[in-house]
């Protein structure tokens, strides 16, 4: 009896010492989880101190909106160029509906958005602006709306200026082309003329060179106005199964007499917004290669798919494709893979330059797939209105 009430005792000793041992435990536990809470509190202001102190120093502007646009946070940058209050609307200094939507998409569908705005600040100034959205409260203690700003200004400028000479010079050209021009013709209606042993060598040359000089200048034309306007969104909707329709007919002639066959497939609603003009440039071009790249009784096939909310135009030839290590250059302007076969075909090397610029401002994109001696695929993928 004595012996079980000394095990007894033992027992309840024990129990108590464990049970004070676990409080001892629980209580480091406690006090560890709130340290560590506390370090991670500090740590996160510390990270938020650093990363604004970052921003400052980066030359873009950069403002830090939340969900009601409020401004949160104005980088040095931002505030040398703007009149920055916190806690002001967005709305209030740069009023873009372009951009609030951007915004807006940005917090409600998570959409990160690159876009160009001309405001007054008093006089006018073209900026670039990312919107991305701070999903992950990195910037702020909720999710947060960057706008990272460039001043393009003065490039625009430049480029202004750039495109107007060009543009002066071409311009200037076409008048004595036209009287060069003019010229030749009268060799060539003059039999006296024309039968004359040395007119007949020069009258050919002369006459390939005079379209080639006009061929170039009307290139450069269009090429100096489509870069002054490659920020102007179009806005028209327009059905691709009428307008390549419409392209192909102006080569009916071309591909009979080389018996080339121009093959199209049409799909059903394939409409997107775009520009008539520009849209038929773009397609005259991409055809007028696969058919000049082209050798006869080849065929060329122009498709529509879609993929998901995209319309893909594929023009597709059979022709002398291109050399891997040149195709990411031929959007280039005056790049040719071999500049006597493109002299030979009527070729400038400003054609696909001139696509480039109207693919990207219908916001669309490029892809070039070609094999040297098999043939070259150039998808364009618009989206789908
Ligand atoms: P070009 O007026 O010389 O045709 P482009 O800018 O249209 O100029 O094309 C640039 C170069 O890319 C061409 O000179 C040619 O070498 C190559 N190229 C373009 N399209 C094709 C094609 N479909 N097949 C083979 N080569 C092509």
């Amino acid at each position: 009896m004595e012996l079980l009430t000394l095990i007894l005792l033992i027992i309840i000793v024990l129990l108590i010492f464990l049970l004070l041992k676990k409080e001892r435990v629980f209580g480091m536990q406690t006090e560890f989880q709130d340290k560590k809470a506390q370090i991670q509190v500090i740590d996160n202001k510390d990270y938020r101190k650093n990363i604004y102190e970052l921003l400052n120093y980066t030359p873009e502007g950069i403002l830090i909106l939340d969900k009601t646009k409020k401004i949160i946070f104005s980088n040095n940058s931002a505030k040398k160029w703007f009149q920055i209050k916190l806690n002001e609307n967005i709305s209030g200094f740069l009023r873009s509906p372009d951009l609030i939507n951007s915004i807006d998409q940005a917090f409600n569908a998570e959409k990160s958005n690159d876009l160009e705005i001309e405001i007054r600040n008093p006089s006018v100034v073209r900026l670039n602006i990312t919107v991305y959205l701070d999903k992950n409260n990195l910037f702020f203690d909720n999710p947060s709306c960057l706008l990272f700003i460039r001043d393009l200004t003065e490039f625009h400028k430049f480029q202004q200026l750039k495109s107007d000479f060009v543009a002066n010079v071409s311009h200037e050209l076409r008048t004595p082309l036209q009287s060069i021009k003019m010229g030749l013709e009268t060799f060539e209606n003059n039999p006296d003329l024309k039968n004359n042993s040395e007119v007949k060598n020069l009258l050919p040359v002369l006459t390939s060179q005079s379209e080639r000089m006009e061929n170039l200048i009307r290139d450069l034309l269009t090429l100096s106005k489509i870069e002054l306007q490659e920020h102007i969104r179009p806005t028209h909707e327009i059905d691709l199964n009428e307008l390549i329709e419409y392209v192909i007919k102006t080569y009916e002639k071309i591909v009979s007499k080389d018996n080339i066959k121009l093959n199209f497939q049409k799909i059903d609603n394939f409409k997107i917004i775009g520009d008539r003009d520009k849209l038929i440039e773009i397609f005259t071009n991409l055809i007028d290669n696969a058919i000049k790249y082209s050798d006869k009784n080849k065929e060329v096939a122009i498709s529509l798919k879609k993929d998901g909310n995209l319309n893909i135009v594929s023009i597709a030839d059979q022709g002398i494709g291109i050399p891997k290590e040149s195709i990411h250059r031929i959007t280039e302007r005056f790049f040719t893979v071999d500049p006597s076969k493109s002299r030979s075909v009527g070729g400038t090397g400003l054609g696909l330059a001139i696509v480039k610029h109207l693919v990207s401002q219908h916001r669309a994109e490029m892809y070039i797939n070609s094999v040297e001696n098999k043939g070259t695929t150039i998808d364009i993928k618009f989206n789908a209105f």
